[in-house]
Order: C-alpha cells, then sequence, then structure tokens
C-alpha cells in the first residue's frame, strides 16, 4: 500500500457523508466504543459506521428475554399511559386507518383502536406480538418489517412512530417504506431524543440517549425536517416538549 492510499483511508475514516443530507459529516464523540459523527450542514449525529444487522439482531434477541406472550413488565400502567397519550391524537386518528411501527406489546395500537376505523401494530419481536395479538383483540397485529408490511400494498391515514428512529442504523429504509404505506395527504407521527432541543446537555457525552447500540442516531429539528421533506412530506405539527425529544407529525404530499 502506498502512502496515497493510507492517507485517504485515514480520511475515511473521520470524514464521511451525512446520511440525512450528504453534507460533510465529522467524529464529535466516542462513546462506548462507538465513534458518533455530526453533520456540519443540518446538525444530524449518527454512528459510523452503523452496526450490521447481525449485530443488532444479537442486541435486540437478549434485550427482549422479559417479555412473553402472557407477560408485560408494568402493563395497568403502559394501558392507561397508552390512552392518555393517545387522546391528544384522536382527532387524526377518528375514522382513519392507523399503523403503529414497533408497537410492542400494542398499548398505543389498542388505544388507537378505540377510535379508529382499522389499527395495525407491526414489531420484529414474535414475542411481543403474541402478548399484544392475546391480549388487544380489537387491533391487528404482525410480526413483519415495515419493508413486508408495504410489499402488501396496504396503505394508512395515520402512522404513529414512537421512539423508533433513534434505534434504526440509517434512514433509507424507514423512509422508503413511510413512502409506500403512507397514503396521500395522510399522517406521521414521530417521536424521538431531539438534539437540538434547548435542554440537551452542552456535553454530548452527558446526554443519556447517546446510547449506542440502542440508540444509533439523533436528530435536531432542521435533520429531521430536512430528511421528510426529501421524501415528500412537510411538517405538520411540531409540538412543544419539555423535554428534549421530538414529537413531530408530517405530512405526506397530495401528490405521488
Ligand atoms: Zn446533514
Amino acid at each position: 500500500m502506498g502512502p496515497g492510499q493510507s492517507t485517504r483511508r485515514e480520511q475515511s475514516e473521520t470524514e464521511t457523508g451525512c446520511p440525512v443530507c450528504s453534507g460533510p459529516s465529522r467524529q464529535a464523540l466516542l462513546k462506548d466504543g462507538h465513534a458518533i459523527f455530526g453533520c456540519d450542514v443540518c446538525g444530524f449525529l449518527f454512528v459510523h459506521p452503523y452496526p450490521s444487522q447481525g449485530e443488532l439482531d444479537a442486541f435486540y434477541n437478549a434485550d427482549y428475554r422479559g417479555v412473553d406472550r402472557n407477560f408485560y413488565p408494568k402493563a395497568a400502567s403502559r394501558r392507561r399511559r397508552a390512552f392518555v397519550r393517545s387522546l391528544p391524537l384522536a382527532p387524526h386518528v377518528w375514522g382513519k386507518s392507523v399503523l403503529e411501527l414497533g408497537c410492542g406489546g400494542g398499548f398505543m395500537t389498542a388505544a388507537f383502536a378505540t377510535w379508529a376505523k382499522r389499527a395495525v401494530g407491526i414489531d420484529l419481536s414474535q414475542a411481543a406480538i403474541d402478548y399484544a395479538a392475546a391480549h388487544f383483540p380489537k387491533a391487528a397485529f404482525r410480526c413483519e418489517t415495515l419493508a413486508a408490511c408495504a410489499a402488501r400494498g396496504e396503505t394508512f391515514d395515520f402512522v404513529f412512530s414512537s421512539e423508533l428512529f433513534e434505534h434504526l442504523p440509517g434512514v433509507d429504509k424507514v423512509m422508503a417504506g413511510l413512502m409506500q404505506v403512507t397514503r396521500p395527504g395522510g399522517l406521521v407521527y414521530v417521536s424521538t431524543p431531539d438534539a437540538s432541543h434547548p435542554a440537551r446537555p452542552a456535553d454530548l457525552s452527558q446526554w443519556s440517549d447517546i446510547c449506542p447500540p440502542e440508540h444509533l442516531q439523533w436528530f435536531g429539528r432542521d435533520s429531521l425536517t430536512r430528511l421528510f421533506r426529501n421524501h415528500g412530506f412537510e411538517p405538520y405539527k411540531l409540538m412543544r416538549n419539555p423535554k428534549p425529544a421530538h414529537s413531530a407529525l408530517f405530512r405526506r404530499s397530495q401528490v405521488t
């Protein structure tokens, strides 16, 4: 290997393109052996390189051991909190078809099923889906990926994703899936940590939401809005939150 090749390799390890806007991004932090890069243009923060699917499968299989089809931790309080949390969204859900991504034990999907014409929850954990199906008969649950759900050709008026985006190793797959499953004019709700929030610790290493490999990417308002705009959605409602977390609705363009 010549000296030129060696220099290029070092550059590729310290600088890369932003997954959201392709802007120059460089290492901002090293946390628990994971390099976290920040984009100079949109402020997006992401683990680089993202872990492989094999590494993530191993991590999540270990993480779901507390769940089986008969037991979900703190089920009664989850049920209450889900109902309260669904109330402000009820006007958008009433009489509509709803999809929840990463529904876990199905508590939010079940709350939406109170008002929705149809509520479907999908999750990658079979144990969580078995629990949801056994406890919430008004909703439908499937253990499948968003891509598999999109491949059915079914579309929804309202797609809910809470605490999902920060766990994903990238943005392209989820956005491709959202474009397929969201009807023109339909809404997507996203809650995920907010890296641009004034209450976020100034020192990133002190922010509890920076916990790779559980969390792999962190959006500010700019990067989240850019991501959705790049994929045919416009901000519909960006709700204020006292904590450093987004609570945002994006509307899919009427034109496809
Ligand atoms: Zn960027």
